[in-house]
């Protein structure tokens, strides 16, 4: 069986010139998948009933199923938990920015990098996301709203770069003019730092924004919160971030999860810019969402504001991250690990 929704246009044509139709047609099953978004090939009223018959035997079509949604209340942020068809659940969340809707997708089902402050990693990976599995959550929340949706941020459960192949087809689908046609520059990939897959994506010259999540200034402590950490030194990334901005002019981002009395002091504000000075980057700030299984806590407003005020006074592009979705669960893995503790005591406050 063919995994129909991971094929780009020209590997469609190639799959339904195999099965003895014309080429034109899989520009109207492309149009299908990627515009339309049917769930179903007998949605597909264009084509004719055999090759419907057709693609139904040789073909699958990854359509995920909405398991629970949740609605902030105070930001109208939508948390939606999705089953794939393995009856593995990932989460997406759809941020409403008053520049456009961002929806905010995983990469993996689990992740086995083992960040110490997050919740996707307490369970290790399960399995990596097939490109269409990527897609399927961002044409669910398209169908589910009706809205458009203008960004997309790989930054949900799981590292994107320990699924390399399947990122790039997922990127490449989804910035098809053909399909939703979302640029590349509305699309942020988030790595923690794996440096030679960093490389690797250099290599293609995306025009994708990366952003790297750096949470601290010394090697030591970035190897207290990040095990990746041990693997390549500070160095080695802000290496790879500069051949990643030569080989495709793009400002990379980093993202500093701000946990108080941990990487939050002065201290840890000067060893970061000189670090980044002369660097053409941003710099995220996001508190922390405290997870349960951690004892890590947010790092106070004034910190947070001291902290940001310092970098800005030293040339450095700095923004802190809105809050979003607080009151749903919004970190990451956070829901799904919800609903998974709920289902095995049988209990649910939905
Ligand atoms: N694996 C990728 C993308 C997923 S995590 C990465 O590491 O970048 C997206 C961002 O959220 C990362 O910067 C991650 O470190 C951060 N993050 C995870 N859990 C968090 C939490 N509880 N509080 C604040 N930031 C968190």
């Amino acid at each position: 069986m063919t995994d129909i929704k991971s094929l780009n246009l020209s590997q469609l044509e190639e799959h339904i010139v195999e099965a003895g139709e014309k080429k034109f047609r899989a520009k109207q099953i492309y149009e299908w998948l990627h515009i339309k978004h049917v769930r179903r090939f007998d949605e597909m009223s264009n084509l004719p009933k055999n090759l419907r018959t057709y693609l139904e035997e040789h073909d699958t079509l990854v359509s995920i199923e909405t398991v629970r949604v949740q609605e902030s209340k105070t930001d109208g942020t939508k948390k939606y938990l999705f089953a794939l068809s393995d009856g593995n659940l990932v989460e997406s969340v759809l941020m409403r920015y008053k520049f456009g809707n961002s929806v905010c997708i995983s990469s993996q089902v689990g992740c086995r990098m083992g960040c110490r402050f997050c919740a996707s990693t307490l369970d290790g990976l399960e399995r990596s996301l097939k490109p269409s599995e990527m897609l399927d959550q961002i044409y669910a929340i398209a169908r589910d709203t009706g809205e458009r949706i203008s960004n997309v941020v790989v930054m949900g459960t799981g590292e994107p770069l320990d699924n390399f192949e399947n990122l790039l087809q997922f990127i490449r689908l989804l910035s098809d003019e053909n399909g939703l046609n979302i640029s590349q520059r509305n699309l942020t990939v988030s790595t923690c730092g794996i440096v030679p897959e960093m490389i690797r994506l250099a290599e293609e010259k995306l025009q994708i924004t990366l952003a790297i999540s750096l949470h601290a200034a010394t090697d030591e402590k970035r190897k207290a919160l990040m095990p990746i950490a041990n693997r390549y030194s500070i160095k080695e990334l802000l290496q790879a971030c500069r051949y990643y901005f030569d080989k495709t002019g793009r400002r990379l981002t980093f993202e500093y999860s701000l946990v108080g009395g941990v990487n939050d002091t002065d201290t840890d504000a000067t060893e970061l810019i000189h670090l980044l000075k002369g660097m053409n980057c941003h710099v995220n700030l996001i508190p922390v969402n405290p997870i349960k299984e951690r004892d890590y806590v947010e790092s106070g407003n004034a910190e947070v504001v001291a902290f940001k005020n310092k970098l800005e006074k030293n040339g450095i592009n700095v923004t802190i991250r809105r809050e979003m979705g607080r009151d749903i669960d919004g970190a990451c893995g956070q829901l799904r690990r919800r609903h998974s503790q709920e289902q095995q005591s049988g209990g649910s406050e939905f």
